[in-house]
């Protein structure tokens, strides 16, 4: 980690190839060519692609949380039994953003994990990210390839009215999700300048470029910006956009619950996809529900958005590290109109209901919501199912909108058929899993915002929702950029 700007070329925006001047750092103010805000997936690739395209670009890279090696969350190290809701959440943000801890299911798809095909051609897309791909491969990405398309799962499913989305991905594993990362870390760190617990406090432009605001009056200024800033700092950079004039628009809230069941009842499915995205139109309100981030042997997690505790899974390559259960996600989409346009408020709202309720996330066995009635610590000893998360042992009918738990109970009766004993009384729901995303800016194809130079990329611009597009808009927007400063179009 550096904190001195480099000495050597660069370029002013907008300059031309023979444009470029050899110049000395004079220690002026902090001013670099280019500014990264938020070093997960999407920076990180934005940064990756820059140095590869164009080494002689002055970069830095401005991240709130902990560089690699230092982020480390209590609760996930058994450390302490429940969130100790730390200033900065570690599992949210640092190098390698919200998904460090994750096991990096990379799906090499257009069709789900964002919204880039709006913006960009499908093949463009499809190659930003089969390039991603292959630098996770060169940096020790797992060999083998899963793959949904033309399954028979798929023809199974579709029996029963659940629809198989057709997708290749590549697990990559919790423990070699970080090894990526800190082998990208060890490339970055002598190429650009990378600081952490730096927060963005204000974006401001100036005519010849921006200025970022940090804590205690710092100031650093760059001719380019690319914001970046997930999820975790969506509502941060939606009020820089209503400062800055920028247009954005309310995205959808996907709210439900995360299941968790023996292995062995989804093994067929996973075997053959690994992860099967299936979504099914319910037949009571006629609204999607779909199963997300499936992790066969894995285990369920609690993770912190901006002190709402939620839950999510993950699940490790090696086998030795496998737990005996399976967990995937099952959301309900929500998406708002006039007059209500804060998706990001209601999922959090109904998160904190179940932090008020159990001190953090509840879990409740099948049979019991079935029943109407709580899941107590007697009832959960009685359980053939071992849970992976100490969750507080509740009753999800209280947190959840009946709209919510009917389409939710509905699905999991449909995936019965498919998949037979997901509607076993043991069958345990942890609650509330939400997946927030961020409004929606206006951007061009070049993910430029009407603020010329400045991009926005990711999560945090309300355009990605995963790790394969996220990181394909930083390549997109990298290769964009190096373009402009070499003066082509
Ligand atoms: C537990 C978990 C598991 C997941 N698993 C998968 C998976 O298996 N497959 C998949 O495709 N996706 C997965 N995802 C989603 C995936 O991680 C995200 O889509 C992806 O990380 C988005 O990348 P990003 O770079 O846009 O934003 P992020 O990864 O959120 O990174 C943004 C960074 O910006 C920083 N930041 C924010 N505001 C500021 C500021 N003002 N100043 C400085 N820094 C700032 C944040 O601290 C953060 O580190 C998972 C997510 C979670 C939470």
């Amino acid at each position: 980690m550096g904190t001195v700007p480099r000495t050597g070329w660069f370029g002013g925006k907008g300059a031309g190839p023979g444009a470029l001047i050899k110049a000395r750092c004079l220690n002026m103010s902090e001013k670099y060519d280019a500014a990264i805000v938020g070093s997960g997936p999407a920076g990180i690739f934005a940064a990756y692609e820059l140095t590869v395209k164009f080494p002689q670009i002055k970069v830095i890279l401005l991240e709130e949380g902990q560089d690699i090696y230092t982020r480390s969350c209590p609760l996930a190290e058994k450390k302490v039994s429940a969130c100790v809701f730390c200033p900065s959440c570690a599992v949210m943000r640092g190098f390698g953003g919200t998904g460090a801890f994750s096991d990096g299911k990379y799906n090499i798809t257009a069709k789900f994990g964002g919204w880039l095909t709006d913006y960009l051609p499908e093949t463009l897309v499809m190659d930003l990210i089969g390039y991603v791909d292959k630098v996770n491969l060169s940096l020790g990405a797992p060999a083998a390839v899963f793959s949904s398309e033309n399954s028979a799962i798929g023809k199974k499913a579709l029996e029963h009215d659940l629809h198989l989305l057709g997708a290749k991905v590549r697990h990559l594993g919790t423990e070699n999700n970080m090894l990526i990362l800190r082998r990208l870390y060890e490339t970055l760190k002598d190429r650009i300048i990378m600081r952490f617990n730096s927060k963005v406090e204000r974006i401001i432009t100036r005519k010849d470029g921006f200025t970022l605001q940090m804590a205690k009056g710092a100031e650093i200024r760059s001719d380019w910006l690319i914001a970046a800033p997930g999820r975790s700092g969506s509502e941060w950079f939606a009020g820089q956009c209503g400062e800055l004039g920028i247009p954005v628009f309310s995205n959808q809230v996907d709210v439900g619950v995360r299941v968790e069941l023996p292995a062995e009842i989804f093994k067929h499915i996973t075997d053959e996809v690994y992860e099967a995205k299936l979504v099914y139109l319910t037949k009571q309100y006629g609204d999607f529900v779909r199963t997300f981030c499936m992790n066969p042997y894995g285990y369920v997690v609690t993770e912190n958005t901006d002190g709402i505790i939620t839950v999510n899974g993950h699940s490790y390559h090696d086998a030795s590290k496998n737990s005996r259960n399976t967990n995937f996600a099952l959301l309900v989409s929500n998406k708002f109109t006039q007059p209500f346009n804060q998706p990001h408020q209601y999922g959090k709202r109904i998160a904190s209901f179940s932090n008020m309720l159990g001190g953090g996330a509840i879990m409740q066995r099948f049979g019991d919501l079935i029943k109407g009635r709580r899941t107590s610590e007697r009832r959960l000893t009685k359980s053939f199912l071992l849970p992976t998360l100490a969750a507080t042992p509740g009753d999800l009918s209280l947190v959840l909108p009946k709209r919510h738990m009917d389409n939710i109970i509905e699905m999991i009766y449909a995936l019965d058929k498919i998949a037979p004993g997901t509607k076993n009384d043991d069958t345990l729901l942890y609650g509330v899993e939400v997946k927030f995303y961020s409004s929606r800016l206006e951007l061009d194809k070049n993910m430029e915002t009407p603020v010329k130079g400045l991009f926005a990329i990711g999560d945090g611009a309300g355009v990605t929702r995963g790790l394969a597009q996220a990181s394909a808009s930083g390549v997109h927007v990298a290769r964009v950029l190096a373009r402009r400063i070499s003066g082509l179009p």
